[in-house]
């Protein structure tokens, strides 16, 4: 039998008998040369490493930090992963075409032509990608170059800034802010002060990001902000990348809005979804990003030179998945309808949660989060033994040891010069089971007995 441990040991023994003293200078001399190249700054961990390693580390009893589902995906999608596997046909389990899985980018041209008003070419206008991550990666690194500017909206999904950066690029920051209201706060209050907007705009502005719903505030961007975001581009030659990966998650009167289908801003959008989050298979890192052929010619060269082709299997599942809602779209069962009715419910649920214990939630018009300002709970909890530079950090960490509920510290999702507006927040996910959702109701007012 084949015994790995012996032979480890074995290596580490030979390791202590080579000579201290060149083990010594071989490795500072690899300390100079190895280090992390610039362009990505000091290589800090990113806060789903942490806080993911802090779900290992604390084991709260319920998780709201990362945005995934804790139940089960539809089965007609798991079950065409599963037919996938044992299929008669043998190049299922092969590479498939670099750019997109054939049937896939067909099935996403019939779903997305309708959408933004004009026949979409699967294989030059579509490309799919490891999980939208990815097709934020090839549309940043494909299009900003060494000085390029490109415009952040605060709070924005961490990576954005990185990629920007690791690009040559310069991200210009521009923070939602909302309005002061005594009562109910809704994302939609939280909005962008439009001379500051266009003070950004210049000859160096190469891109802007718009993520419509938002991450983390489920801020549903209105026609007119994107009227007035649309015309700074359109005025400036500007592109936008427009981040929709929670585009089916829009609760009602709110309408999700493709900023590609507005007029004269399909040839300078290039627009990012997610299986992931489309079909509450997160753990399938699958995405996509479709727009003109001229500026998807750019994310396809990164692509082809990084990941080249993605997993067949995965594909062919979400293009049959994707077959099976085209097929009943109209229909209240379609999952894009009934995800958002389903998630309606949840969030009402835990709104009521946060606010009964003391939070003050910012209502979502979309996604699956919610920004919950923690401030007036800051006398019943001593935050000074948390090491961490900022307090939602400190405060995330210390409720999930002394409560047993994670949450996300928004300052993750500003700039260093910003960091101090997400201070004051939590961020919460809800796309959990219902059980969770009482437990959590359940640990919260345990826990705000215990205070007093
Ligand atoms: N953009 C936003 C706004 C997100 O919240 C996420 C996380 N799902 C992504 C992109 C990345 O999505 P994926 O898991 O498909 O890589
Ligand atoms: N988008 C999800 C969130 O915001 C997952 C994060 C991630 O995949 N890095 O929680």
């Amino acid at each position: 039998m084949f015994r790995w441990r012996p032979a480890a040991k074995c290596a580490i023994r030979s390791a202590h008998h080579i000579n201290t003293k060149r083990v010594i200078s071989f490795s500072s001399t690899m300390t100079d040369k190895f280090t992390l190249p610039a362009r990505y700054g000091a290589g800090e961990k990113s806060v789903w490493i942490e806080y993911i390693q802090l779900v290992a580390e604390y084991k709260p009893a319920v998780n709201l930090g990362q945005g995934f589902p804790d139940y089960f995906p539809p089965e007609h999608v798991t079950k065409a992963l599963a037919d996938i596997a044992t299929s008669e046909n043998p190049l299922l389990q092969q590479y498939t075409r670099g750019f997109g899985h054939p049937r896939l980018v067909q099935n996403l041209a019939k779903l997305y032509s309708p959408l933004v008003g004009k026949q979409l070419d699967p294989l030059n206008e579509i490309l799919v990608t490891n999980g939208a991550y990815e097709a934020l990666f090839s549309a940043i690194l494909g299009h900003v170059d060494n000085g390029d500017e490109v415009i952040v909206i605060e709070p924005f999904f961490d990576c954005y800034e990185i990629m920007i950066k690791s690009a040559g690029g310069v991200p210009k920051f521009i923070a939602l802010k909302p309005k002061s209201s005594s009562g109910v706060i809704t994302s939609a209050d939280w909005v962008l002060d439009e001379k500051e907007l266009s003070s950004l705009f210049n000859e160096r502005t190469k891109m802007i990001i718009v993520n419509t719903p938002h991450n983390p505030l489920g801020k549903v961007f209105t026609q007119q902000e994107l009227e007035t975001i649309a015309n700074l581009c359109i005025k400036h030659n500007v592109l936008c990348l427009s981040d929709e990966v929670y585009e089916w998650m829009v609760y009602e009167p709110k309408k999700h809005i493709r900023i590609a289908s507005m007029p004269n801003m399909w040839d300078r959008t290039i627009t990012v979804g997610s299986a992931g989050k489309t079909f509450s298979v997160t753990g399938w890192k699958t995405g996509w990003a479709y727009g003109p052929a001229q500026l998807m010619r750019n994310l396809q060269v990164v692509h082809q030179n990084c990941v080249y082709t993605c997993a067949t299997p995965i594909q062919e599942a979400i293009a049959r998945s994707l077959e099976f809602e085209l097929a009943r779209y109209d229909t209240p069962e379609c999952f894009f309808t009934s995800l958002a009715r389903e998630l309606l419910a949840k969030r009402d649920y835990l709104v009521k949660v946060l606010r009964d214990n003391g939070f003050n939630p910012t209502v979502p018009d979309g996604g699956y989060f919610i920004v919950a300002d923690w401030t007036k709970l800051g006398n019943k909890i001593d935050l000074s033994g948390e090491p961490d530079k900022y307090k939602d950090y400190r405060f995330t960490k210390k409720f999930a040891k002394e409560a047993g509920v994670l949450a996300i510290p928004p300052s993750a999702f500003y700039s260093e010069q910003h960091k101090h507006l997400g201070e004051k927040f939590a961020r919460f996910c809800f796309i959990k089971k219902d059980e969770n959702l009482v437990l959590t109701e359940k640990l919260m007012k345990e826990w705000s007995a215990k205070k007093g």
